[in-house]
């Protein structure tokens, strides 16, 4: 009898979470590495947030609470999906979970059943098709190409739909590539939706916050209110809040999903971090300027990088709507030998010559199905993204 499950079978580790630790461990020796790989936000959590926080301690908020979040906090959710998103949820259609990553767990480990298909446009965010796996799905890659910008279109959405399909995932901004559908992109998306009852819709909402120039963020059910009743609305405070460490997502959808949910985490995890709920409780209720300036920090950074990338011969970079991840293509490098000596037969090979003979970690793009490209994460100083851009430049240079 193995001792190992066949589902851990299914499914591999995060490869942005390994890395990030060969970064980690290359520094340890002595290396002078710069990640790019990390996708958190290099800010403090704003102070109003970590002193709502620590009243939370103080005042005893340290037990168990309701297992799928505190009822203060489900109705700022609430006040905010309507502020912000024009979507009118009631309490009992909120779930919060230990981080956005949880919530979306927790809705596919409810509903999948062996044989169920879910649609996932590539390049994608690495834990979507493991996390199908794990839940028993299939998760079904619909790419979205360098000349559509990395996003999928309605004619590619048609023709994935099969009469097994239960959801469709969607996420933009994007993590990898920071490509941001607009309402009209979207809306297309949605009217194929709507002749497919049977397909569920999950908005992966984290970046909703980052987004430049005068991109208007929307999101499905939005767009289309004839999705409300099949679409799972998820958020988190992870990125916008700088708050990737305090472990809350959340998200609003119909009272049976919600409830399925609940009964899956409440034998799972049971509720989320207490004091991190009074902490989210104050970022979504609390001053908001702090998103603002996050996001012009982050466009800076963008044009910077987008710049850079796209002086560096084999490189075309296009400039995203959001996020803090761009997604460069590679094909012009493919083929070629590093000044070290390293065959650059795919992407995984660029980023492990990168690594080794600049220093600079990024993530290889098969790792998000889509090849050959690799993401940057841009959440580091201007000073060090410069840097970054500067290796990579003169790696490019010695491709022969
Ligand atoms: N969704 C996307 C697209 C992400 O990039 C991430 C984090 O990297 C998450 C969800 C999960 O965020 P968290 O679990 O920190 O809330």
């Amino acid at each position: 009898m193995a001792f190992l499950s066949d589902t851990l079978a299914r499914v591999k580790p995060s490869a942005t979470i390994a890395v990030t630790t060969k970064a980690a461990e290359l520094k340890a020796a002595g290396r002078d590495v710069i990640g790019l790989g990390a996708g958190e936000p290099d800010f403090d959590t704003p102070e109003n947030i970590r002193e709502a926080a620590k009243r939370a301690i103080d005042s005893g908020k340290t037990r168990y609470t309701a297992v799928d979040g505190i009822p203060e906090l489900k109705k700022a959710i609430c006040a905010k999906f309507l502020r912000e998103n024009g979507l009118t949820y009631q309490p009992n259609q909120i779930t919060v979970g230990t981080g956005g990553k949880q919530i979306l767990y927790n809705a596919l480990m409810a509903t999948c059943n062996p044989g169920d298909e879910v649609i996932i446009p590539a390049p994608y965010w690495v834990s979507y098709p493991d996390m199908v796996l794990l839940a028993g799905g299939t998760p079904v890659p619909v790419v979205g190409t360098l000349e559509n910008r990395f996003k999928i279109t309605a004619e590619q959405l048609e023709a994935a739909i099969t009469p097994r399909t239960k959801w469709f995932i969607f996420n933009s901004p994007s993590n990898p590539t920071g490509a941001g559908y607009n309402r009209a992109e979207l809306k297309a998306l949605t009217d194929v939706l709507m002749r497919h009852p049977q397909v569920w819709i999950m908005s992966d909402d984290m970046y909703e916050h980052l987004v430049f120039d005068d991109f208007e963020f929307v999101t499905p059910a939005q767009v289309e209110p004839g999705l409300y009743d099949r679409t799972l609305t998820c958020n988190g405070v992870s990125k916008a809040f700088a708050m990737t460490g305090w472990r809350i997502g959340y998200a609003g959808g119909p009272v049976a999903l919600i409830k399925a949910m609940g009964t899956i985490q409440s034998q799972s995890t049971s509720n989320p971090c207490s004091v991190s709920q009074y902490a989210a409780l104050e970022g979504l209720t609390g001053p908001q300027e702090f998103l603002a300036t996050n996001k012009a920090v982050f466009q800076r950074r963008r044009d910077l990088v987008v710049s850079m990338l796209n002086a560096c011969p084999g490189i075309t970079c296009p400039t995203p709507e959001g996020a803090f991840y761009v997604y460069p293509d590679i094909a012009g490098c493919i083929g070629k030998t590093s000044a070290g000596g390293a065959r650059i037969t795919d992407d995984e090979a660029f980023a492990t010559a990168l690594l080794e003979e600049t220093g600079v970690a990024v993530v290889f793009g098969a790792a998000f199905g889509l090849s050959p490209n690799f993401r940057v994460s841009y959440a580091t100083s201007d000073a060090v993204l410069a840097e970054a851009c500067t290796r990579i430049r003169s790696f490019c240079e010695g491709l022969r």
